[in-house]
């Protein structure tokens, strides 16, 4: 796990292979995003890392319900019980009303590569037969007042319910996998979209991408890859 401060109430964990950030506000902080399971135990340990008691977790946002990005909730809810909100259209995916994920089909694929059969290995790792976590409780972020400030924006592709968060005050904006700087089965860095075998409608990817490069940010977190500053005058 490696933690790095990319604003005033801002960090971001990097996790295995995944970010999730921890954001600041009055004494509480949110989640966006809790890692796969097996990194339940560093999502604990960040939020003590940053200066709060768990507590003091006043909510989770969830971009999407892919088991990389939900992965500790079972485990907050459990300790805390605080409120686990996402995009409206990203409730049913999460309450598993049905499923839009990679399938163990296509992960197979993955291993005709060095690059592929690492991840497969790493990913294996990470969810540790949980395959089948999913959040029944979860409410939708459309219509509530959320910490910090934090805006939902839906950006369907990946999943069809996925959404990003900007929070305003800082331009922070967390992509999720709608917009990512990085993955293990990518060969380049910087500003890009996942491998196509991880979106459920490649189109409508590829124009939430878009979207979110008009927004106005400062830094962008994503869901995977490093968090890149944005330079305003060429935005
Ligand atoms: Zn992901």
């Amino acid at each position: 796990m490696k933690i790095n401060q990319v604003s005033d109430s801002v960090h971001v964990v990097a996790g295995t292979n995944v970010n999730w950030a921890l954001v600041g506000s009055g004494s509480g902080v949110t989640l966006v995003d809790a890692g796969y399971p097996g990194d339940t135990d560093d999502v604990l340990k960040s939020v003590r890392e940053v200066g709060h008691t768990l507590d003091e977790v006043s909510a989770v946002l969830v971009t999407h319900a892919h088991l990389d990005h939900i992965g500790a909730i079972p485990t907050l809810v459990e300790k805390i019980g605080m409120p686990v909100y996402t995009g409206g259209a990203e409730v049913p995916h999460a309450r598993r009303e049905y499923l839009q994920q990679i399938t163990p089909k296509e992960m197979l694929r993955q291993l005709t590569t060095a690059r592929g059969r690492r991840w497969v290995a790493q990913t294996l790792m990470a969810v540790r037969g949980h395959m089948n976590i999913k959040i029944p409780f979860v409410l939708s972020a459309d219509d509530v007042v959320l910490p910090a400030g934090l805006t939902p924006i839906p950006t369907p592709g990946h999943t069809t319910g996925h959404t990003a968060y900007l929070l305003p005050d800082e331009g922070v904006l967390f992509t999720g996998d709608a917009l990512v700087t990085g993955h293990p089965l990518s060969c380049r860095s910087g500003p890009q979209i996942l491998p196509a075998v991880f979106n459920h409608d490649e189109a409508q990817t590829l124009d939430s991408a878009k979207l979110l490069e008009n927004q106005p940010a400062r830094t962008i977190v994503p869901g995977h890859g490093p968090s890149i500053q944005v330079d305003q005058e060429s935005a």
